[in-house]
């Protein structure tokens, strides 16, 4: 087991492509760090540069203290899973896994006990004589990851081992790749672009934006303290609605009525030193429908009331898109404002405002329904530089 430390890690590719720049990470031994961000932000190419698999254009990485940047992969003891299983297709289960294990010269009876052990762990016993074409696609990615595990290695690198497989076995090769890593306790870095990935398999997430690094932190910490637009609008489905406000006599003017402005954060803002026009940020579950909010319990919260789109029955919660008239002339405006700051995903912005209400409401698509907002999970963005203030 190993700690891997990124200390100002670039990445210049020979054309001019500019993939990571100075990224500064530290990953504790034993840790589950996910790596999540749209495509082409370079993920893929920090995961390489710490297998060994690209160089590194400039800064340090360290694993164990010890500085590898010219140290060849096979020499640096981390073990990669890819997307594509890359498994041999003439070669059993057993040895497919037993692989790593010749090559590294074990005896025949180390190599049956490491085999037998790891195909226990993700439960591959009773398919140890099969070969890859043979097995389902969440059986051959977990014989990936045990060709991976039996030689024990200080670190375990995953791009996007799950993207292959359907929905379903998506979920269920979630818990195994948990379990598997609190089993054995190796410190992992897995790539992804899922954020429902990212939000549930590991301790700290990394979202990273362009080849840098924007916040890192615990997924409920990034979920509830989004330090940007970027981060704001990437964590969170469905997204997080994004509306214009300024502030005018300590009241903050929104198309959603004008909302008081607490004192912490009346002074929050004025210690941020804020601008007048601000971007108003707001959860979908952060709504309610106003005819089932308790009077009594009720967190602080205004209503308002706006036409209904549409309404998208999940189930357990409804999903509810209202218009907001006042934002709509404005949509443009807010959508640029927004793109600049970084907002990952604006589609649709400001005239549409997502809503995820109980499925106890009898809302009708056409009609229009009283709302009520909960104002202590309000976020204020600066859309100068996209930073929240709140
Ligand atoms: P995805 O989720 O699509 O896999 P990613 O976040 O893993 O994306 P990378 O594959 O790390 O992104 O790529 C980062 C950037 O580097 C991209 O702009 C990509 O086009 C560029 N890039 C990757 N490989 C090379 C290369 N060999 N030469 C030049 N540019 C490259």
């Amino acid at each position: 087991m190993a700690d891997i430390v990124l200390d100002k890690v670039g990445k210049r590719f020979p054309d001019g492509t500019v993939a990571v720049r100075d990224i500064d990470l530290e990953i504790a031994d034993g840790e589950f760090v996910i790596l999540v961000g749209p495509s082409g932000c370079g993920k893929s190419t920090t995961l390489n540069m710490i297998a060994g698999l690209e160089d590194i254009s400039s800064g340090e990485l360290r694993v164990d203290g010890e500085r590898v940047n010219d140290r060849a992969p096979r020499d640096r003891d981390i073990a990669m899973v890819f997307q594509s299983y890359a498994l041999y297709p003439n070669m059993t289960v057993r040895e497919n896994m037993a692989f790593p294990l010749r090559l590294a010269k074990l005896d025949k009876a180390a190599i049956d006990e490491k085999v037998e052990e790891a195909a226990k762990v993700l439960e591959l016993t009773p398919l140890l004589d099969r070969k890859p074409a043979n097995l389902s696609g969440g059986q051959r990615q977990r014989v990936a990851m045990g060709r991976a595990i039996v030689r024990r290695p200080k670190a375990f690198l995953m791009d996007e081992p799950l993207s292959n497989l359907d929905a379903k076995l998506r979920v269920q090769m979630r818990t195994v790749v948990s379990r598997l890593q609190k089993q054995l306790g190796t410190t992992t870095v897995y790539v992804t672009h899922d954020q429902t990935e990212a939000m549930t398999l590991g301790d700290r997430v990394v979202i990273m934006r362009a080849g840098a690094v924007q916040q890192v932190g615990p997924p409920q910490e990034l979920y509830d303290h989004p330090i940007n637009l970027f981060v704001a609008g990437f964590i969170g489905s469905p997204s997080m609605n994004f509306l214009h406000a300024a502030v005018e006599d300590g009241r903050l003017r929104t198309a959603l009525g004008d909302l008081p402005l607490g004192q912490r954060l009346r002074r929050e803002l004025a210690a941020a030193d804020a601008p007048r026009e601000l971007i108003l940020g707001i959860r979908p579950e952060h709504f309610e429908d106003a005819d089932l909010v308790d009077e009594q319990t009720r967190p602080k919260g205004i209503e308002f009331e706006a036409p209904v789109d549409i309404v998208e029955s999940m189930g357990s919660d409804k999903y509810v898109y209202f218009s907001v008239e006042g934002e709509r002339a404005r949509a443009a405006e807010l959508e640029e404002l927004a793109a600049d700051a970084g907002a990952a995903d604006f589609a649709g912005a400001g005239s549409a405002l997502v809503t995820r209400l109980s499925a106890e409401s009898t809302v009708r698509e056409g009609e229009t329904r009283r709302v009520w907002v909960n104002l202590e999970k309000l976020h204020l963005f600066d859309p100068a530089n996209g930073r929240n203030l709140t």
